[in-house]
């Protein structure tokens, strides 16, 4: 039997080693396609609708850590850059501009593809302009849910605490194992100040589990469920509070990534252990009920074109139902 334990251990950890490189090819393979192909995409509008909820999250619950940093007088005179943003799982540096608008001091990117890493500093570097909105970027590729951060950043980086640690739409990949989660929740809380915020998105498990009722109300067998735009398939219906994999097919975006359900009633007490206070957790249609027409919001949504001056949508109701997958969160530590 221990022969046979030993076999069923390595076939695992073979699994587990080979859904990794999936993930990180996955996003190298990504070609970074300019912004006015990114308007090509089936997608437009599903697109800017998580950039749109990303700026909202980042001004609401990132910005008062980043402005607690600031003194008065500059913040009155509104010139100096100030605050240190963490973004794990940073990708080709998609929130860079975003980031820059809030007029941060130092930015620093991780992520397990290195690809996406040196596309992203590239992105970074190519800034002309004002040189004064220019922040420092520090860049490095990590597998952030195995290592600890020090290992590939260097020792300048923690020479002063973060205000803000970000992740955006990667931190539901750490959550194969329960090991991995906290050496991700090691790498948010180490260095981020106390009062300094911890934002992300991340798949609704609710949602999640209750769409696979759901098929399975006319189909017990199902294990999928979707749209044209999206598709989820589990391996089983009811899985390890770590571990539980489904694949995650979004056109033109993603194709069938292995992806682990974030039991979220768990992952907030799990972010206590680690001093993380939870302030804010929305599904991104209720991000949008409750902010769209905050006037500042408004114009936000017309600019990143997800609405027209009219405001139509730019997405249609497949997109809108795609979007809802996931969830906007904030935390504060403590
Ligand atoms: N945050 C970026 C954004 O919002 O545009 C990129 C999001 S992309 C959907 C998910 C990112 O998580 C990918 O760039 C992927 O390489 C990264 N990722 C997945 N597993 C990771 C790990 N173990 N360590 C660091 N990054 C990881």
């Amino acid at each position: 039997a221990s022969d046979d334990d030993e076999q069923a251990s390595t076939l695992q950890k073979r699994q587990k080693e080979r859904d990794q490189n999936v993930v990180a090819k996955h996003y190298d393979d990504r070609p970074e396609v300019g912004r006015s192909a990114r308007k090509e995409s089936p997608i437009y509008g599903l697109k800017s609708f998580n950039n749109w909820i990303k700026s909202v999250l980042m001004q609401k619950m990132a910005y008062p850590a980043l402005t607690q940093s600031r003194s008065r007088r500059t913040l009155r005179a509104n010139l100096t850059l100030a605050g240190r943003v963490l973004d794990i799982g940073c990708g080709k540096g998609g929130d860079l501009q975003k980031w820059r608008s809030a007029r941060i001091k130092e930015y620093v990117g991780v992520d397990i593809a290195g690809v996406s890493v040196s596309q992203a500093r590239e992105r970074w570097r190519d800034w002309r302009g004002d040189k004064a909105e220019r922040f420092d970027a520090t860049f490095a590729q990590l597998d952030c849910y195995r290592h600890p951060l020090d290992a590939e950043l260097p020792p300048k980086v923690f020479s002063e605490p973060f205000d803000v640690v970000t992740m955006q739409f990667c931190m539901h990949y750490a959550f194969e194992t329960e090991a991995k989660v906290r050496m991700m929740l090691d790498n948010v809380t180490s260095y981020l100040r106390p009062g300094g915020r911890f934002i992300g998105t991340v798949p609704n498990s609710d949602i999640l589990l209750n769409s696979l009722a759901e098929a399975q109300e006319s189909d017990p067998n199902a294990l999928s469920f979707g749209n044209e735009v999206y598709r989820i398939r589990f391996d089983q219906a009811r899985g390890p509070l770590y571990g539980h994999r489904y694949m995650f097919f979004l056109e033109d975006a993603v194709e069938d990534v292995p992806e682990y359900v974030v039991y979220w009633e768990e992952f907030v007490s799990l972010a206590s252990q680690y001093g993380l206070a939870l302030l804010y957790k929305r599904e991104f249609h209720e991000v949008y009920a409750e902010e769209a027409e905050n006037p500042e919001f408004n114009a936000l949504l017309k600019r990143m074109k997800v609405v027209d001056d009219d405001n139509n949508s730019a997405m249609d109701p497949a997109q809108w139902d795609a979007a809802n997958v996931y969830l906007a969160f904030a935390f504060e530590k403590r």
